[in-house]
């Protein structure tokens, strides 16, 4: 079972809350961008307007105040005021030197300003004809010769300054615009980080399962976007690699427990026989206290592979490395078989170069070499041959047993160096196994980084590999 490690809860904003924020600010700048261009915008299209508007009335009061003269109207004053009225707009009729005559009313003394205005027209307008139309100084006119002779002039106009009313109202657009974004970015927000939320909620309450022990649960992302589908994805490969090595871990201690027990039995068994009968007898003896020392023998070295094991994938010991002649230590090594072909007839061809320097863990890697060879004499062929070379190639040099066994089949050669595995035969070998050797060999090269592999020819035989990274010379 897997245990939950605790873990400190830093405290970190929601997912609703982030999306939230950055959702309000980009809307702060949004309504913050729109206010100022909006008010040049407005200022604008007002200018535009009054342009367009002065240039029309203007035109329209001067076409009828010439109709009115020509048909000898004489109440200026009461012209004037109706069509400004009408209009919307500021119509005087000026002298050449600024004062107003018409509408009465304005006191022409009084507004020294309409001097310089009447300076800047006169500059413009040119014959009775037409009028001219220009910005003027903060407003828009229209300006005309009426009388050459008389020298008056029409002079229409409209401020340019944007209205209060029309600022206020600006305002309100604004304000109510920016309520309804910053409304509109907590409903998006709301619904985004929703979507978000939602499948890492579904995914935590199933990740918490897994880590109870079920790996029946299944996550699903399909229906969220592809980004959480590969996190799904992934963690249904983690489930997997986890279900994996919690089976492998519960294998290997149902095996090892089996197996732990088979020489107890044994030793009991034969402890019994001694104290009840073959005490006495001593030939019977020896045999049983030879049965007693062998079963012991193969448990001390099952207990002393298991420690190994757990030790190196537990990564208690570190790696102790340091630099070896690696050709001379396989000659200590092959050293050990040596009794087998004195005794049993195997042969080991050899093709080793000489000083071959490695940087590694020497005990470690010593265990990794004689679990290979140990394996090659173990199942070789009948011909009792194991091949052993050490070559260099490059930057590396390359370790390689090969025996003339019946191989392992393809389905096979990954479950090897994972499981407390061994093929149902069971035959008689030269070499104590324990089942554990290839894991050893796995956990110590992976530890080291080491590549390494089998290849393998069912009927023909199985080549194990190691690469070990040479040092300069
Ligand atoms: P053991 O050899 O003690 O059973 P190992 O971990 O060394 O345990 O090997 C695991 C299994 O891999 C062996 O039981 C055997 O089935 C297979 N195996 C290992 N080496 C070879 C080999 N050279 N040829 C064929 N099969 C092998």
């Amino acid at each position: 079972m897997i245990k939950r490690k605790k873990t400190n809860k830093r405290k970190t904003a929601s997912i609703f809350f982030m999306v939230w924020a950055a959702f309000a600010l980009f809307a702060l700048a949004i309504v913050t961008v729109f206010g100022l261009s909006q008010k040049s915008l407005v200022s604008k299209t007002y200018k535009e307007n009054i342009a367009k508007d002065v240039t029309k009335s203007g035109s329209n009061i001067h076409k009828e105040l010439l109709i009115y003269e020509e048909s000898g109207g004489t109440d200026f004053n009461r012209f004037l005021i109706s069509k400004a009225m009408n209009f919307d707009v500021v119509a005087v009729v000026l002298t050449g030197d600024g004062q107003v005559l018409f509408p009465e009313w304005i006191d022409g003394e009084d507004v020294p300003e309409f001097k310089d205005r009447m300076k800047t027209l006169k500059g413009k307008v040119k014959d009775e004809k037409s009028g001219v139309v220009y910005e003027g100084d903060g407003e828009y006119v229209y300006g005309a010769l009426i009388d050459k002779k008389a020298d008056t002039y029409l002079y229409v106009y409209k401020t340019l300054e944007l209205s209060s009313s029309v600022l206020r109202e600006l305002g309100v657009r604004l304000a109510l615009t920016s309520v309804f974004v910053f409304l509109l970015s907590f409903a998006a927000a709301g619904s985004i980080s929703g979507l978000l939320t939602k499948p890492v909620a579904e995914m935590t309450q199933k990740a918490k399962l897994l880590a109870g022990g079920d790996f029946s649960v299944d996550f699903k992302g399909q229906a969220y976007g592809s980004e959480i589908y590969e996190l799904a994805e992934t963690l249904n490969f983690a489930r997997d690699e986890i279900s994996k090595a919690d089976q492998m871990q519960k294998e290997l201690i149902a095996n090892v427990s089996h197996d732990f027990k088979t020489p107890l039995t044994m030793i009991k068994a034969y402890a019994s026989m001694i104290r009840e009968i073959s005490g006495e007898i001593p030939e019977k003896r020896n045999k049983h206290a030879q049965v007693i020392i062998e079963e012991s023998d193969r448990l001390a070295s099952l207990v002393s592979d298991v420690l190994d094991l757990s030790k190196i994938r537990s990564g208690i010991d570190g790696l102790k490395t340091e630099e070896f002649d690696l050709s001379e230590y396989l000659f200590a090594t092959l050293e050990k078989f040596g009794y087998l072909s004195e005794t049993q007839g195997y042969e080991f061809v050899l093709d080793v170069d000489d000083e071959l320097f490695t940087r590694a863990d020497y005990n470690k890697i010593g265990q990794v070499l004689y679990n290979l060879i140990g394996n090659a004499v173990n199942y070789t062929g009948e011909d009792k041959k194991v091949f052993v070379s050490l070559k260099k190639s490059g930057s590396v040099c390359k370790f390689s047993v090969t025996d003339t066994g019946k191989g392992i089949k393809p389905e096979e050669r990954a479950e090897i160096w994972d499981r407390y595995y061994r093929t149902k035969e069971t035959h008689q070998r030269p070499v104590k196994g324990t089942g554990l050797g290839l894991s050893i060999v796995k956990a110590v090269l992976q530890e080291h980084r080491f590549r390494f592999g089998v290849e393998s020819e069912e009927g023909k035989g199985s080549t194990f590999y190691v690469l070990f990274p040479l040092l300069e010379e």
